[in-house]
């Protein structure tokens, strides 16, 4: 595995980091046991990052995370948890809300520290509310030393960058915006490390939406995309590949973008993933997919209210 420094804040992460959404049962229903597995496959493979939120089962993954990591030192993992959003259509981004939700968010992960807290999603917020209750809520914690980085994460990136110009914050997570069928992130790079982000990209598969059986059912991604993906798979599945494969490699080989986080509750998919790193990508069958998406190339999805 891979370290590499988050932008100004200076701490090392694995190129590789678990996303716990899984763990909160938002792709199939997982228990206890296999949750536990796959967050102590994780870090036995040198992973050491762990993003969370209290939306993701409502608590459940935030709790699991918590219980499974209480074997590994604290100061060897680097986690990060969100705040301001707590439901599929439920913000709250008040300064008292996301001051509780830290406090309650310390407790489920059994820390008296977050490395990271991210304000969940902020395109579904008030922007004036975000930068003066949310925002400064969690300055608080930073300054409280409950919080060591802030920032926020969303899918605009349009949003983004007018949060990392106006708030300077020490780190950003952005989803679904480097992945082999949209790669809009690379425009905001400049961007971001104008303000000395630390960049987190999430989401190489896109939300499921780049493996062989294809996204779960709440996906938001247009029509025309998942069918172009589903033809996708299908030709490179005929060739060898597995597309879920492709799309790992092709989203974590930029070394500017310090760490990509993927979710998973299967150990046996983990291991693939990261053995994946360390691999040649099938270069033929790269470019003959790109060609495949590239008429739906960086189509998304609209996300947050209209501002
Ligand atoms: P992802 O691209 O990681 O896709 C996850 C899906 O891919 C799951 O269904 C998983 O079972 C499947 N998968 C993983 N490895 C596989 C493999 N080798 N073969 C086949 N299928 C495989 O998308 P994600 O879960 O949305 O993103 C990862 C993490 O990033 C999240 O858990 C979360 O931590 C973070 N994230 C944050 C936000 C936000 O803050 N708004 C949004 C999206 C993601």
């Amino acid at each position: 595995m891979e370290y590499r420094t988050l932008g100004a804040t200076g701490i090392k992460v694995s190129a590789l980091g678990l996303g716990a959404s899984a763990l909160g049962n938002m792709f199939r229903p997982v228990s206890d046991d296999e949750a536990a597995d796959v967050v102590h496959a994780a870090y036995a493979l040198g992973i050491t990052y762990f993003d969370v939120s209290p939306y993701y089962g409502l608590t459940v993954a935030e709790s699991r995370l918590g219980k499974a990591l209480t074997g590994v030192p604290r100061r060897k993992v680097i986690i990060s948890t969100k705040a301001g959003r707590y439901g599929e259509r439920l913000f709250d981004f008040s300064r008292a809300r996301v001051t509780q939700s830290i406090e309650e968010s310390l407790q489920r992960l059994r820390t008296d520290y977050l490395d990271i807290v991210f304000l969940h999603d902020i395109e579904f917020g008030n922007p004036a509310q975000v930068l003066e209750q949310a925002w400064r809520a969690l300055l608080d914690a930073r300054a409280a030393g409950k919080v060591r980085y802030a920032g926020a994460s969303g899918l605009p990136l349009d949003v983004l960058m007018r949060f990392v110009d106006a708030a300077h914050p020490d780190v950003i997570l952005s989803y679904c915006h480097y992945c082999l069928n949209d790669t809009t992130l690379l425009d905001a790079l400049p961007r971001f490390h104008a303000g000395r982000v630390g960049l987190v990209n999430a989401s190489p598969l896109a939300m499921g939406l780049l493996t062989q059986p294809g996204p779960p059912a709440w996906h938001p991604a247009p029509a025309l995309l998942k069918e172009r993906v589903a033809a996708a798979a299908d030709w490179a599945q005929r060739h060898g590949v597995d597309l879920a494969d492709l799309a790992l490699q092709f989203a974590t080989r930029r070394p500017e973008i310090p760490t990509t986080l993927v979710s998973t509750a299967s150990a046996d998919h983990l291991a693939r993933n990261v053995r994946l790193l360390g691999e040649p990508v099938n270069e033929d069958v790269l470019a003959e997919v790109l060609d495949r998406l590239a008429p739906v190339k960086d189509l998304t999805w609209a996300s947050g209210e209209p501002t």
